[in-house]
């Protein structure tokens, strides 16, 4: 394969595997490629690092290593933890969650309210993507089998304020998931202290390979299986483990946890400086989430009057990649839904483009988008139908 130049920003869609993951990863495909459920030495040994790669996770969640179940991706976790819920509470039929979450919860509580009769809250959000706690107050009934809201939204990087609204959940004797997929390794997690009783996180978005996930299940709470069949995972997820994979993700955790505060501030600092140099040199541009807290890596704007899918076909031939709303919903022509709910005016949620930076981007990488940006905008807006309706700029 040739290789070429590019700058990558899309890492809230994946990660770069780390180098030293990789390496790590790799006698568990050719030499300790035994099964951990056998009972010889040599599943054994390949069981023991599975063990420690467990503890190494539930060391970057605060949590301990019995609470942490291997899944194969950060959507089977979400899909377990509701199921779940559903399962143990089978009289419980109304679920809450909000109208921004990833589709890996939005569309598990689409189906249960389409199909199996669930009546389902989707909390709002405001002009910044918070949400209401008061909402959730208000929304909690006797009915309530789960409330699931996501630790950091994955396009505008919004930080909901989870820890709250678990305690609310607990104080009125309700289950609690979070979808933590994006703020896992980018914002501190510390579920010793929590009141949260589900957490969902995935190994790609933290330099990880695809195709691993965990799912947090706190100690004591009822829990029933997604996949049935074999013993593993304590009974809790059939299946041989992916040990290549866990002993990639405890690496990946172990990593996350030991740089967490010097990488946070580092992504922060090209963020910030991607952002003030577009409000700068570019006119009619919004960062959606501004206001709100957000994560440090994403980056969240909208330029009116242009066309997402057009800005980025331009960013990538320049070999920048970034992404319009969530790779999940790109396809669709539509504004995604979480720009839709924060009522992002038409003309700018067209244009919306999310930065997603991470520990391997660089200053130069910023210098060279503000170098592209300004001019691919410009050239778009003398195209575009609206824009000379109101004042043309860029
Ligand atoms: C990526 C992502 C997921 C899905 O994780 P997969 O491992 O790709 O299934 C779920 N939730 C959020 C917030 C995400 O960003």
């Amino acid at each position: 394969m040739k290789k070429e130049k590019i700058v990558y920003l899309d890492n809230n869609a994946t990660t770069k595997v780390a180098l030293e993951v990789a390496r790590e990863m790799k006698p568990f495909f050719t030499d300790l490629y035994g099964n951990p459920s056998s009972m010889h030495y040599f599943g054994g040994k390949v069981q023991k690092y599975s063990d420690i790669a467990r503890s190494k996770v539930a060391n970057l969640l605060g949590a301990k290593p019995e609470e942490i179940i291997f899944t194969s991706c950060g959507t089977e976790s979400d899909s377990t933890a509701i199921f779940s819920a559903i399962k143990i509470n089978p009289q419980k039929k109304h679920i809450i969650t909000t109208s921004v979450e990833h589709p890996g919860v939005l569309n598990v509580c689409r189906y249960l309210e389409s199909s199996k009769g669930y009546k389902i809250t989707y909390l709002k959000v405001d002009t910044e993507g918070r949400i209401s706690l008061d909402e959730l107050k208000n929304a909690i009934n006797e009915h309530t089998a789960i409330i699931s809201i996501m630790w950091a939204n994955n396009e505008t990087g919004v930080v909901f304020p989870v820890e709250e609204a678990a305690k609310i959940a607990k104080s009125r004797n309700v289950l609690f998931h979070t979808d933590a997929v994006q703020a896992a390794g980018k914002i501190p997690i510390d579920l010793k202290n929590s009141k949260i009783d589900m957490l969902s996180i995935s190994g790609h978005k933290i330099h990880a390979p695809k195709g691993i996930g965990v799912l947090y299940v706190r100690k004591g709470i009822m829990f029933s299986p997604f996949l049935l069949g074999g013993h593993q995972e304590k009974g809790r997820r059939a299946g041989t483990e992916n040990v290549p994979y866990i002993v990639g993700l405890g690496r990946a955790a172990e990593l996350a946890e030991k740089n967490l505060k010097k990488e946070n501030s580092y992504v922060k600092k090209l963020r910030d400086k991607l952002e003030q140099g577009v409000l700068k040199t570019i006119e009619n541009v919004r960062i959606n989430g501004g206001r709100a807290e957000r994560l440090p890596n994403t980056s969240n704007i909208s330029f009116e009057y242009v066309e997402g899918e057009s800005i980025l076909m331009f960013l990538s031939e320049k070999g920048i990649c970034a992404s319009s709303g969530s790779a999940c919903t790109s396809g669709s022509l539509d504004p995604s839904h979480v720009l839709l709910s924060m009522r992002v005016p038409l003309t700018f949620a067209h244009g919306s483009i999310r930065f997603s930076f991470s520990v391997y981007n660089t200053e130069e990488d910023v210098d060279f988008v503000l170098k592209e940006l300004p001019a691919i905008i410009k050239k778009l807006r003398v195209i575009s139908p609206f824009s000379d309706a109101k004042s043309p700029s860029g």
